[in-house]
């Protein structure tokens, strides 16, 4: 029915369009027109955001083709988005994401992902989202922002729920893990959506059944997911913070004078990195890297007498095992692993 209204209005929206662009119609301003029809579209009818969840290869793709088939909805796969936060961060598609670095990348795919849902919105499109979304936190989220942002939206969720057949099929297709793992890790995180959550229809999709399935709306979800978003937000901000603070305590590095330490002969000056160089110092950041074992040495000492050359030399893995450093070596090795911070004060004897 909606569909139907829908478009008989498009189609008098554009044709009005058609014969402005045809010369039939004349005007000065098509930019306006278009802002007008955008206007009207929106006071016509609501404008829907779908969002398709569930666990990996559970089928969300597959039930948008069948179920959107034939519809003017616009997609939007966090998919794309968490590809391209990798890419943005420096991993291409075949290094894998180390875990410290996931969870920044995951949460700006997101981000990115609900603006381009908030831009197709504002566009006059409806949309239909692909996401995991297991967290209340992370619905909420992104109905927050849609919000915020776009008045007069019409929320909508499906759950895919396949059965372990399906499922199983799925993940040998794409030739990935057991779908017990997805399937466990669903059961273990999935908070089921509420419609205090912003949701005006919640869907279960089960062995291609569609049931509408709204609880009752539970406030006390909501207060424990905003509070665990705010205690995340803190958590991030306080990262963000460190990771400025040492980012300018690496860059002060390059003209503060600091102690350099020969780890030979045990000579010590306060001196700026360039000073160092100058009277041959083998020392950071003009020489190696602050924190990673490479030769501290004045312009009098050898490369041959460093820790470096030692663990480099000794036939083993390069790798430092503290309890083989004799006493002078481990001063030397908790020095430069705790740099540049260790090189600020001076160190007593
Ligand atoms: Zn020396």
């Amino acid at each position: 029915m909606e569909r139907e209204r829908k478009k008989e209005i498009d189609k008098i929206l554009l044709e009005t369009e058609r014969k402005i662009l045809s010369g039939e119609i004349k005007t000065t301003s098509l930019a306006e027109f278009r802002e007008r029809q955008k206007e009207k579209r929106k006071q016509l009818y609501m404008q829907k955001v779908i969002f398709v969840i569930g666990g990996t290869a559970s089928g969300k793709t597959y039930f948008i083709k069948q179920h959107f088939k034939g519809t003017d909805f616009a997609r939007s796969d966090i998919y794309d988005f968490q590809q391209q936060a990798y890419e943005d961060a420096g991993y291409g598609k075949d290094s894998p994401v180390p875990f410290f670095a996931e969870f920044n990348c995951l949460l700006n795919a997101q981000n990115m992902h609900v603006q381009d849902i908030i831009d197709k919105l504002k566009d006059g499109k409806d949309i239909v989202a692909e996401q995991t979304l297991f967290k209340a936190k992370r619905r909420i989220t992104y109905l927050d922002k849609i919000k915020e942002n776009v008045e007069n939206v019409r929320a909508e969720l499906y759950v895919i729920i396949p059965d372990d057949e399906r499922w199983d099929l799925n993940c040998k297709e794409r030739q990935i893990s057991s779908y017990k793992t997805y399937k466990n890790q669903m059961e273990q995180v999935f908070e089921f959506p509420n419609p205090a959550e912003g949701w005006d229809a919640i869907y279960v999709v089960k062995d291609n059944e569609i049931t509408l399935k709204m609880d009752e709306s539970n406030n006390d979800i909501i207060d424990k997911a905003r509070k665990e978003l705010e205690e995340e937000n803190e958590r991030l901000r306080k990262e963000e913070d460190e990771k400025q603070k040492k980012e300018e305590l690496f860059e002060s590095m390059n003209t503060r004078p600091f102690w350099h330490y020969c780890e030979v002969c045990g000579k010590k000056e306060f001196i700026t990195a360039q000073e160092a160089y100058d009277s041959g110092w083998d020392y950071p950041p003009k020489m190696g890297y602050f924190g990673l074992l490479g030769p501290r040495t004045c312009g009098n000492c050898h490369l041959k007498d460093t820790l470096f050359w030692k663990i480099q030399t000794s036939g083993k893995l390069p790798i430092v095992i503290e309890n083989n450093l004799t006493d002078k070596e481990l001063k030397t090795w908790m020095r430069i692993k705790t740099e540049p911070e260790s090189l600020l004060v001076e160190e007593n004897e």
